[in-house]
């Protein structure tokens, strides 16, 4: 398959390219090409040629193409999902899922902007007033992580060109060949080429130029805390204007008076979705004393029942992790753990499985008696392993929830409102779930709190990310002081 510039198929300038593989079998799906800095610069002066097209359209205009978008998305989910399925390894019907939520987010805001309302203010003083606006922000640098790589492209491009802007996405490189048949199909639903292109290649490469060239505005960004710090650092050169949606290490915590048939199917969906590998997986599962046989006997149960296997097999419930780099990582971190007298409750690791000795499999690990300074309580765990810890009530479920330097999500569990409100309003985390497992919605800002990132995707504040503030102060004719100089 090859990249897409300014609504181009096109290889990079080298004609160097790398291959992306199957997670599931390790089978060479497809290759790409290997992007440098001038094909990156070729996609920016692409976009930064479509802005002046696509932000003088009229907003009803850029919200029939949005609305356009959607339409041709979901006409395509089969093929997108299967190409999803393949490259990043997720379930059929989560990857379907994940390509119906690119098209939900370009409805959203399609009905969003349109529909925005100013004001005009009266100076204070009575001299005049000034006007509130909005003025999109020009190019945008999105780079994109591989584990929700058509869904968080659609958090970005879908409110980004609602407000006017035009784009060039990274993809990370292992999962670049869905995101690359989105960008065709929405130049073919009447985007100005140019407006979204995709540039494959190196992070260190591609995204170094994003971040180094000044005609590039904003950098939207997901993936690793480590990486967002380069990337803090590297658009400080030109002052470029940042969303940051960074890891987490969510907790959940379930009361003594939750329903507990639900909260046990909450923690199977929040923790093994997408093989764990969810910025707002449940990481660290927090229950009351009085119910954690109950739950701990129930949640086993469940978990046993998981059928791990290739993405496209029908029965699978749980696909492989994403890369062996990855594995080795949750692998490590469940051994130290135990090192540390951390118990399996639920047995996980490597698949005997003949048919999945190729894939990068990890059963389901559920461990107990996890000590709070093992690396699986400290760090993010981005695969199917949870810890479990005992705690004597809210206040000290709350305070263990807090002590990470991460806040995306979490989620409290109890049928009193009371309880449900005084630990939302004290969790330090962009969103808690009340009884619900981590389900990201179109209306619904979405970001951290601490390291796990700033600046909100989604709702209307992720519109917002996409304008600069423009204030216009108008002085009535005669009503002003006469203006002299000096002063005085
Ligand atoms: P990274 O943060 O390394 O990569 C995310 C994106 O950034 C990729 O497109 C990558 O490109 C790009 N990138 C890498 N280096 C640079 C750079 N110097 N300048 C600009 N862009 C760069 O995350 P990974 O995908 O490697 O995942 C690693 C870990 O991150 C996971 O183990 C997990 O803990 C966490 N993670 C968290 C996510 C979340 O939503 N919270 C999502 C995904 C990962 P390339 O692919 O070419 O390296």
């Amino acid at each position: 398959m090859k990249m897409f510039i300014q609504g181009e198929s096109v290889d990079a300038e080298s004609s160097a390219t790398f291959s992306v593989s199957n997670p599931a079998t390790s089978e060479v799906v497809d290759s790409v090409p290997k992007g440098g800095r001038e094909d990156a610069r070729r996609a920016i002066d692409a976009a930064s040629d479509a802005f002046k097209v696509w932000s003088e359209r009229p907003s009803i205009e850029r919200s029939r193409v949005l609305l356009k978008m959607a339409e041709m998305v979901r006409a395509n989910v089969e093929d997108l999902a299967t190409t999803l399925t393949l490259e990043q390894g997720k379930p059929l019907g989560e990857a379907r899922g994940e390509i119906n939520s690119f098209a939900n987010t370009c409805e959203y805001y399609a009905g969003l902007i349109g529909r925005e309302r100013g004001a005009q203010t009266p100076y204070s003083t009575g001299e005049g007033f000034f006007i509130v606006t909005k003025r999109p922000l020009g190019v945008v640098g999105a780079i994109l992580p591989w584990n929700f790589p058509v869904s968080l492209m659609g958090w970005k491009v879908a409110p980004g060109l609602a407000a006017g802007n035009t784009f060039v996405v990274k993809p990370a490189s292992t999962t670049p060949l869905t995101d690359i048949k989105v960008a065709s199909l929405l130049v073919k639903a009447g985007l100005p080429p140019g407006a979204v292109n995709i540039v494959t290649g190196p992070g260190g490469v591609v995204g170094e130029e994003l971040l180094d060239n000044p005609k590039v505005a904003k950098i939207a960004f997901t993936g690793e805390t480590a990486t967002g710090k380069r990337i803090m650092e590297g658009s400080a050169k030109s002052i470029k204007r940042l969303t940051l949606e960074l890891g987490g290490s969510d907790p959940m915590i379930v009361c003594d008076d939750a329903d507990l048939g639900l909260a046990v199917e909450g923690a199977a969906w929040g923790r093994f979705r997408n093989c764990g590998q969810s910025c707002t997986s449940v990481k660290r599962l927090f229950l009351f004393q009085s119910i954690a046989d109950d739950f701990v006997a129930r949640f086993a149960e469940k978990v046993k029942t998981i059928r791990v296997g290739n993405g496209l097999d029908k029965s699978t419930h749980m696909g492989p992790i994403h890369t062996e780099e990855q594995r080795e990582k949750v692998e490590s971190m469940v051994e130290e753990a135990e090192g540390r007298g951390a118990k399996e409750i639920v047995k996980g690791g490597r698949p005997d499985q003949k048919e999945l000795a190729k894939g990068n499999f990890y059963t389901p690990t559920v461990l107990g008696d996890v000590d709070y300074d093992a690396q699986i309580a400290r760090e993010e765990c981005f695969g199917p392993a949870l810890p479990i810890f005992i705690v004597k009530d809210l206040d000290e479920a709350i305070e263990r929830a807090n002590d990470t330097p991460y806040g995306l999500g979490s989620s409290v569990w109890t049928k009193d409102v009371e309880r449900a409100y005084h630990a939302a309003e004290r969790i330090q985390a962009g969103t808690t779930w009340v009884n619900s497992p981590p389900i990201a919605r179109a209306e619904v800002p979405f970001g951290g709190f601490k390291q796990s990132g700033f600046g909100r995707e989604l709702g209307i504040e992720g519109l917002d990310h996409y304008y600069e503030t423009k204030s216009i102060q108008v002085l009535e004719y005669g009503k002003g002081k006469k203006w002299a100089f000096p002063i005085g």
